[in-house]
């Protein structure tokens, strides 16, 4: 049990006062869940098993640390699964469901369950039951001539890719920086990629979902039970549904369609720094219009220096001192690899003429920057070999998944290395983005963090990305981690800023942050969980949604 972390199921007007009143008392005296009563999950695991066989039904100690959050302790059991259930098939999902309702078991479903850096496979409370859905792994269609595929959740990037390249489908699918996650499960918290389709919550187009009382439910065109048309179009009749079962504790989505990209007749990777700390803003401003009116098609990503000398490096090497890097390191790090204070990498498609003519419009956009660079590598979009050769970067705007980021793992030096991210949403402003910066790297200062940052491009938004590492077996580290986040999650609300997904420790407290109109939207989604999972056993806290039952009055 982490130390600071008691499970507190309470609404988050009453989640302060509840802490103090509770700051001594031990688990057995708070809210405990039905799901953690023995006798239940015992009888509930004999029904399991019947249902979807013996062998799909673990409770080995290997299973269920690999089922629990990689970067966290070993010693820690509050994230660790007292059974993990791997299904074959939408029917058994449907009979899981149906026992968890009659022994109230609490279950936490996730696809590939690889959301390393906000908790991995954990269930956010004790005595969940994991379903893991990787054995549910077919792609159901890759639509050439629409430009979009149907997968199954245990389908991962990596899968995908295969299987669109075996089959000789015309489409780049898109991927996040690794390639083992699923698709479905990235799209489900509303994870991103690097191509036009980058934003997976936006391109995801139909879905199936099994809802607490074991009933299918399709979404959009695929509630006509006609035609072909469910996933070219997001509008059915009536509200649009999709968008509640993302993030939240609803239902089991056991299907979604994906738009992606049709192959591009040539791909430019391109690649800007710009040398000072500052230049940020500037960037942020020059390549605003160019994302607005879509010269540049893609989520772009920009790292900082910190970021960038991490990568593929170890800190023993660099800095074999207790502490942060210091800046003198980082200069010397800048100097010798041409690295800038921040490196943005970017990518247009199109017909020849038009990328050549795009990339000139990014160079004169960034040309007032002193000491700033573009360089663009032009490929054809056949031509596979290259791109496959150009190496991450490259390949995943491409939507060539990849392994290799995981590199940056290696960075700590820890045989149990692990981090944590600070993921804040902000305006695609100059200003915004010095605001966020500041925040997060005065905060870092003043803990003892390097300040390692990736930020995302949207038109209208960035999400600013830091990565916290550490060694995961030491739980005074992985502790202060989580608390600095929940300080810093604070400090960038007060200046207006969001996190856009959390980790499962602090998921309440991010969700206390959206608190307008006396927390009216959890209210809002608390009715919704009430009405649709009356027992309360999908994924009790996701996103700091609780059930009637686990909810304190
Ligand atoms: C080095 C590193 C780099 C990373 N880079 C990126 C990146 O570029 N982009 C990015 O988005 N993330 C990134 N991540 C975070 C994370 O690893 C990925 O998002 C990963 O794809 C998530 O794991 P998954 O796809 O297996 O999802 P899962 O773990 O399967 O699912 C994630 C969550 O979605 C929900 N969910 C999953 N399946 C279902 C279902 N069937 N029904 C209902 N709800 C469901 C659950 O709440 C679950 O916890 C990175 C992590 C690391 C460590």
């Amino acid at each position: 049990m982490p130390p600071s972390n008691r499970p507190i199921h309470a609404r988050p007007q009453a989640m302060r006062n509840f802490r103090n009143e509770m700051r001594s008392a031990t688990m057995s005296e708070l809210t405990m869940p039905v799901a953690a009563s023995p006798g239940r999950l015992d009888e509930a695991i004999a029904a399991f098993s019947r249902a979807i066989g013996p062998e799909h039904v673990h409770t080995d100690d290997a299973t269920l640390a690999e089922f629990s959050d990689p970067y966290s302790p070993s010693s820690w059991d509050d994230y660790r699964p007292p059974v993990v259930l791997q299904p074959a098939t939408v029917e058994e999902i449907q009979a899981i469901v149906r026992i968890a309702n009659e022994y109230t078991v609490s279950l936490w479903t996730n696809s590939q369950g690889r959301n390393n850096a906000y908790g991995g496979s954990s269930p956010r409370m004790p005595g969940t039951v994991v379903v893991n859905l990787r054995r549910m792994n077919r792609v159901l269609e890759v639509n050439d001539e629409l430009g979009y595929v149907v997968v199954e959740p245990g389908v991962s990037f990596n899968d995908l890719y295969a299987y669109v390249r075996e089959h000789g489908h015309d489409v780049w699918i898109d991927v996040p920086d690794l390639g083992w996650g699923s698709v479905l499960g990235n799209t489900m918290d509303h994870g991103f990629g690097y191509t036009r389709y980058g934003d997976h919550a936006a391109a995801q187009c139909g879905m199936e979902v099994v809802l607490a009382n074991g009933e299918l439910l399709r979404t959009g065109l695929g509630a006509l039970g006609a035609g072909d048309g469910w996933h070219v179009s997001k509008r059915g009749f009536g509200p649009s549904a999709d968008g509640i079962f993302m993030q939240s504790n609803f239902g089991i989505v056991t299907k979604i369609g994906l738009w992606v990209m049709r192959r591009p007749d040539f791909y430019i990777y391109g690649f800007i720094t710009v040398p000072q700390p500052d230049d940020i803003a500037a960037l942020v401003e020059a390549l605003r219009p160019l994302l607005l009116d879509g010269t540049i098609p893609n989520q772009p990503e920009v790292f900082n220096d910190f970021a960038a000398l991490a990568e593929g490096a170890k800190k023993a090497d660099v800095w074999p001192n207790p502490g942060r890097v210091p800046a003198e390191v980082l200069d010397g790090f800048r100097k010798k690899s041409g690295a800038g204070a921040w490196n943005l990498r970017f990518a247009l498609y199109g017909r020849e003429e038009i990328v050549d003519v795009n990339l000139a419009a990014v160079r004169s956009a960034i040309a007032h920057i002193p000491g700033s660079t573009v360089n663009g590598q032009k490929l054809r979009g056949d031509d596979r070999e290259a791109i496959e050769a150009l190496g991450q970067p490259g390949q995943v705007q491409a939507g060539v998944p990849s392994m290799s980021f995981l590199s940056v793992m290696d960075w700590v030096g820890a045989k149990k290395p692990g981090h944590v991210c600070l993921s804040s949403i902000a305006p695609l402003r100059g200003a915004d983005v010095l605001k966020i910066r500041d925040i997060v790297r005065d905060a870092c200062a003043e803990y003892g963090y390097d300040y390692g940052t990736g930020i995302t491009l949207s038109p209208r938004h960035l999400t600013h990305i830091s990565t916290l590492f550490y060694d995961a077996e030491d739980p005074v580290a992985v502790r202060s981690a989580y608390d600095f986040c929940r300080e810093v999650i604070v400090k960038a609300r007060e200046a207006g800023f969001a996190e856009y997904r959390a980790h499962i420790d602090f998921m309440d407290h991010v969700a206390d942050q959206f608190d307008w109109n006396n927390h009216a939207l959890l209210r809002f989604n608390e009715t919704l969980k009430d009405a649709l999972d009356p027992n309360g056993i999908l994924a009790p806290g996701k996103s700091g949604i609780w059930p009637k039952r686990l909810r304190v009055k």
